[in-house]
C-alpha cells in the first residue's frame, strides 16, 4: 500500500495506480488487473477494441440484413426457454422502437434471465437477421448488450460510444464509466512530449487530443475510420512508438561511433586475385555492395553492417571480399553459422577459395574433434569457420578482425550489440538467408548499416515450381528420370529423418529404399541431421562431385548447400514446411544454366494456411515478395521472433500498414539525436523512450 504522501508524489505520473482513482477502490482495482489495467499508463492505452456510431439512431424497421448493426429499444417480452431434448435453454428477449420488433437470443446463458426486465432501454448490436420463427421482424443470436439507465448522461448515448473488451463483473457500461473517470483524471498529467515542430511538420494532433478521441472521440470524427485503427489519433500514436523505436536502434548505431575499431587499410590485392581465379563476373549489385562493406572498413570505428540478398543472389563471395580484406590488413577472419552443417557448408564453398590465395582456412564445431586452438591464438590460422561455439568458449585470437555471421534472425538487437564486447570491436557483418521487407529491416536491423544485392546472377532461369497429389507421383518420377539421364542431379526433401506411425510422415530414411527401385540405375545417398560430421562431409562430398545422383535429405540441406547441377527437387509432406523454408529448400536448384523443377507434394487434407503458402511458393520466386506474403499469414512478430528478440513491444503502430510513418520516424529519430545526442534537450521525450525501451538496453549510457 501506498502511503497518502507518496499518493500525491506519484499523481502527476502515469504510473499511479487506478485503485486510487475515485469511484475505482480496491474490488474495481482487481478486475481492471484482469484487463491488465493497473496504472493510468496501462489504462491511457487500453484502447476500445471497436466504436458503435450511437449520434444518429436507426429505427429497427430501416435495418440492413445480415450485417453489423446496433438498435435501441425497450424491452417487452422476455423467457427463459428449456428445451430438454436438445439439452438447451434458450433465453430470448423483445425490444420494439415502435417501428419494428426485435429479438435477441442466448443460447445455455441461463443467466440473461436476470439481467433484463420488461421496460428496460436497452442497445442490442451484432449480425441482423430476419426473424423466420415469428415470421416478421428482426433476429441477432447472442448479440452484445447494454442496458441504458440515464438517458440524459450523454456518455453512453447520442454520440461515439467506445466498446471495450470486458471482464465478468463489469460490464461493458460499467467499464465505460471507469474508463471515462480515468481518462479524465489522466488528462492533467498528459504532458506533450513530443517537439513541436515534429507534430506540426507532419501534422500530428497533440497527445492530450489523440487519447482523448481514441477514447471519447468528438462527433466529427468517422467512426468507420476509428474502427479500422486509421485516424490521425491513431497515426499520433504509431509515430509516438515508431518514434521512441527508431531512437532507441539509433543510440544503439551511434554508440559504435564514439568505440575505437580497426581500419582496414589494404590494398585489395587479395580480393582481386581471388576474382581472376572465379568462373564468373561480379554482378553490378555484387560490385556495390562490396563497395560500400570495403569503405566501412576503412574507417576507423566498428562495421556494424546488415548484407540482404534473395537465395542464391550469390552473398558467399561478397563476404569473402571482407574476410580477404580484413586478412590481407593483417587480421583474422571469422564467419559464424547457426547449425554445424551450414558451418560445414560454408567451410566447402570458402575452402577453395582461399587455398588458392595461399591463406589457411579451418572449420571449428562442437563435434570437431581436433581444434586448431594453438593456430588460431597464433595467428596462423586466417580465416576459422564454426558454430556460435567459436566465440562462446573460450578460444584466443590472436587478432580478430572481422566476424561474419549467417544468422538467419537468430540474433536479437541486444545479443548483436553484447557479441561485440567478446571481440576488441571487431568489424560485424551480418548475413540474412532470409530477405524481408525494408520496414521490418529498419525495425529490426534499425541499429546496423543495410546492403542489399537486389540482382540476382546472369543466366539465371526461374525454377519451375508446381504442386503435385501424392498420386501423380508417377509423374513427377518420369520428369526426375529425364533429368537424371542428362547429367542432372536431385534432391528429395522429407520432413522427418524415420517413419512415425503417429503422423504417417514419408521419412527419408524408409523412402530412400523405395526409390532404389523407382530409380535403380542411379546412385542414391541419404543425409540427415543425426549423422556424425564426418558422414556428411563424406556424403555432401560425393554429391558435389556427381558419385551421387540422388540426395534424399532431411530439412538439413535448407541453407549453404551450393551444387549447381543439381536441377531437380521434390518436396515431400511440402505441407509442413514454412514459407521461408520453402523457399530456402527451392533457392538449392536454378543455381547453374539449367532449367530447375521444384516439385511440391502435399498431403491430407490441407489447413487453409498451408494452402495458401503452396499457393504462395508456386506463384512467386521473389524472396522478397514470398517474405511479404508470410507476413500477411502469420504477422512480423512470429516471422522476426520479437519476443526472443527482445524488442520492445508496441500496440498501434503496424509494420505493414505504416511503412511510411516508420520512414519518417526514423528520419525525425537521426535528426533530433543529431542535434541532441542524448535527449537532454528534451527531458520528457527522454522519459518516454527509457520507459518504451524498459530499461532493455541502457541507451543513455553510452553518450
Ligand atoms: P547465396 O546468396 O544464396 O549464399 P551463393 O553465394 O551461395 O548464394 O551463390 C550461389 C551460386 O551462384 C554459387 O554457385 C556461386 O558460385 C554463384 N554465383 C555467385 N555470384 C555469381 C555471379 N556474379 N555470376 C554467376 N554466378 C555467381
Ligand atoms: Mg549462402
Amino acid at each position: 500500500m501506498l502511503s497518502l504522501d507518496s499518493r500525491r508524489n506519484k499523481q502527476d505520473s502515469q504510473d499511479y495506480p487506478v485503485q486510487y482513482i475515485k469511484g475505482i477502490g480496491p474490488k474495481r482495482a482487481k478486475l481492471l488487473a484482469r484487463l491488465g489495467i493497473k496504472t493510468l499508463e496501462d489504462a491511457i492505452f487500453y484502447l476500445p477494441y471497436r466504436y458503435e456510431d450511437r449520434r444518429i439512431v436507426c429505427k429497427i424497421a430501416d435495418c440492413k440484413f445480415n450485417t453489423f448493426q446496433s438498435a435501441f429499444g425497450k424491452v417487452i417480452y422476455t423467457k427463459l426457454r428449456d428445451i430438454p431434448k436438445r439439452k438447451m435453454k434458450i433465453y430470448e428477449l423483445i425490444i420494439t422502437d415502435g417501428s419494428s420488433v426485435l429479438t435477441g437470443k442466448w443460447f445455455n446463458q441461463p443467466y440473461m434471465d436476470k439481467i433484463f426486465k420488461v421496460g428496460d432501454k436497452v442497445v442490442l448490436s451484432g449480425i441482423m437477421k430476419r426473424n423466420n420463427y415469428w415470421g416478421i421482424g428482426f433476429e441477432m443470436l447472442n448479440p452484445e448488450y447494454e442496458i441504458l439507465k440515464d438517458e440524459t448522461e450523454n456518455l453512453h448515448v447520442s454520440r461515439i460510444v467506445p466498446i471495450y473488451k470486458c471482464t465478468s463483473g463489469l460490464s461493458t457500461r460499467n467499464l465505460r464509466s471507469i474508463m471515462y473517470n480515468i481518462i479524465l483524471f489522466a488528462y492533467k498529467s498528459l504532458d506533450e512530449y513530443m517537439p513541436v515542430e515534429i507534430l506540426r511538420k507532419y501534422n500530428l494532433p497533440s497527445i492530450k487530443e489523440a487519447i482523448m478521441n481514441l477514447h471519447f472521440p468528438y462527433d466529427g470524427v468517422s467512426v468507420d475510420a476509428l474502427n479500422k485503427g486509421i485516424t490521425e489519433y491513431h497515426k499520433r500514436i504509431a509515430f509516438d512508438e515508431l518514434f521512441f523505436l527508431q531512437i532507441g536502434l539509433c543510440i544503439l548505431k551511434n554508440s559504435l561511433l564514439h568505440k575505437k575499431g580497426i581500419s582496414f587499410n589494404a590494398q585489395g590485392k587479395l580480393l582481386k586475385k581471388m576474382l581472376q581465379n572465379i568462373p564468373f563476373t561480379l554482378t553490378n549489385a555484387q560490385k556495390r555492395v562490396i563497395e560500400e562493406i570495403l569503405h566501412d572498413m576503412k574507417k576507423p570505428y566498428p562495421m556494424n553492417r546488415l548484407l540482404q540478398g534473395d537465395v542464391g543472389s550469390g552473398k558467399t563471395i561478397v563476404a569473402m571480399a571482407a574476410i580477404l580484406q580484413a586478412v590481407e590488413s593483417g587480421y583474422q577472419a571469422v564467419m559464424m553459422a547457426p547449425t554445424e552443417i551450414l558451418a560445414e557448408q560454408h567451410y566447402f564453398n570458402i575452402y577453395p577459395l582461399v587455398e588458392k590465395l595461399g591463406l589457411k582456412c579451418e572449420l571449428l564445431t562442437r563435434s570437431c574433434k581436433k581444434r586448431p586452438l594453438e593456430q588460431i591464438a597464433s595467428g596462423e590460422l586466417n580465416i576459422i569457420i564454426g558454430t556460435h561455439a567459436l566465440l562462446q568458449e573460450n578460444i584466443k585470437f590472436k587478432n580478430l578482425g572481422i566476424v561474419i555471421i549467417d544468422e538467419q534472425h537468430r540474433f536479437g538487437v541486444l545479443q548483436r550489440a553484447s557479441l561485440r564486447k567478446k571481440g576488441k570491436n571487431p568489424d560485424v557483418l551480418i548475413m540474412t538467408a532470409t530477405p524481408i521487407p525494408r520496414t521490418l529491416s529498419l525495425t529490426f536491423y534499425g541499429d546496423l548499416d543495410y546492403s542489399v544485392i537486389d540482382e540476382m546472377p546472369p543466366d539465371r532461369k526461374p525454377v519451375i515450381t508446381k504442386l503435385y497429389t501424392p498420386r501423380q507421383k508417377e509423374e513427377i518420377y518420369k520428369i526426375m528420370l529425364s533429368e537424371l539421364k542428362k547429367g542432372r542431379q536431385a534432391y528429395i526433401v522429407y520432413p522427418t529423418i524415420l517413419e512415425s506411425e503417429k503422423l504417417k510422415l514419408r521419412s527419408a530414411v524408409v523412402e530412400k529404399e523405395i526409390l532404389e527401385k523407382v530409380f535403380p540405375k542411379f546412385k542414391i545417398g541419404l543425409l540427415h541431421g543425426r549423422m556424425k560430421s564426418s558422414e556428411r562431409e563424406e556424403i555432401m562430398m560425393a554429391f558435389k562431385n556427381k558419385q551421387i545422383d540422388i540426395l534424399v535429405s532431411t530439412t538439413v540441406i535448407e541453407v549453404g548447400v551450393d551444387v549447381p547441377n543439381a536441377s531437380l527437387m521434390l518436396i515431400e509432406h511440402a505441407e509442413r514446411f514454412g514459407l521461408a523454408q520453402l523457399h530456402q529448400l527451392r533457392g538449392r536448384v536454378g543455381r547453374g544454366p539449367y532449367q530447375s523443377y521444384c516439385f511440391l507434394v502435399a498431403y491430407g487434407k490441407l489447413t487453409e494456411e498451408a494452402k495458401r503458402r503452396l499457393e504462395v511458393i508456386v506463384k512467386y520466386s521473389d524472396g522478397f515478395k514470398i517474405a511479404e506474403q508470410d507476413i500477411k499469414i502469420r504477422g512480423p512478430g512470429e516471422i522476426l521472433g520479437t519476443k526472443q528478440s527482445g524488442m520492445p513491444e508496441w500496440k498501434i503502430a503496424d509494420l505493414i500498414r505504416d511503412t511510411r510513418l516508420l520512414t519518417i520516424a526514423r528520419k525525425e529519430a537521426f535528426n533530433i539525436l543529431k542535434e541532441c545526442p542524448n535527449l537532454n534537450q528534451w527531458p520528457k521525450l527522454k522519459k518516454m523512450v527509457e520507459k518504451f525501451w524498459k530499461g532493455k538496453i541502457e541507451i543513455f549510457k553510452t553518450s
